[in-house]
């Protein structure tokens, strides 16, 4: 794809699945003992929350772009390189029809319309300063809810969004996620 534009939900296809974040652009990362800062050019902000590595252990080193080590979990702002793992970068649309919904790959759009990109923005740093978008959970609070809520404001809270209409949805992407085998 094109270069993102900042306020972008963007995904990299890391095989068994999608990881989503939003581009965010021009940003400036801070570690938590301040001497050190890192101006980044293509900042993204995404929502981990399972260790990857098989042993558990933070293998990768701190990179030297964005400070971000592989034991950060929740809301975090990271260069867009430790974001795609060298994957191939991703935009998720919104305002797609059902039809383009329905035999698209599940995780890649939505056919809710988005926000202006300054509101996605300002909301993903919020979540980020405030680390206020809960505990991660795969099935009600992943990386995809958390992108879908900075665009759109709507999946603030998934319990709750459960109750207001979508449980279809979520429920047959529970489905087709069992099916596929890519529970991890
Ligand atoms: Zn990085």
């Amino acid at each position: 794809m094109e270069e993102p534009k900042p306020g972008d939900h963007i995904y990299s296809d890391r095989g068994s699945y999608y990881h989503h974040g939003i581009f965010v652009g021009e940003a400036e990362v801070v570690n938590p003992n301040k001497d050190k800062r890192r101006k980044l050019s293509h900042g993204v902000i995404h929502f981990r929350g399972i260790q990857r590595n098989a042993n558990g252990k933070a293998s990768e080193a701190e990179c030297q772009k964005c400070l971000h080590k592989a034991d950060h979990m929740g809301v975090v702002l990271t260069c867009i390189d430790c974001f795609l793992k060298e994957k191939r970068l991703h935009r998720y649309e919104y305002d797609v029809s059902l039809i383009t919904f329905n035999t698209t790959r599940n995780g890649s759009c939505s056919t809710s319309s988005c926000d202006e990109s300054d509101v996605v923005i300002k909301r993903a740093f919020d979540f980020f300063h405030n680390q206020s978008f809960g505990d991660y959970n795969y099935y009600f609070n992943n990386c995809e809810h958390f992108a879908t809520a900075c665009k759109t404001g709507k999946a603030r809270c998934n319990q709750a969004a459960l109750g207001a209409g979508v449980a279809g949805v979520v429920v047959y992407k529970v489905a087709r996620r069992v099916t596929k085998g890519i529970l991890w």
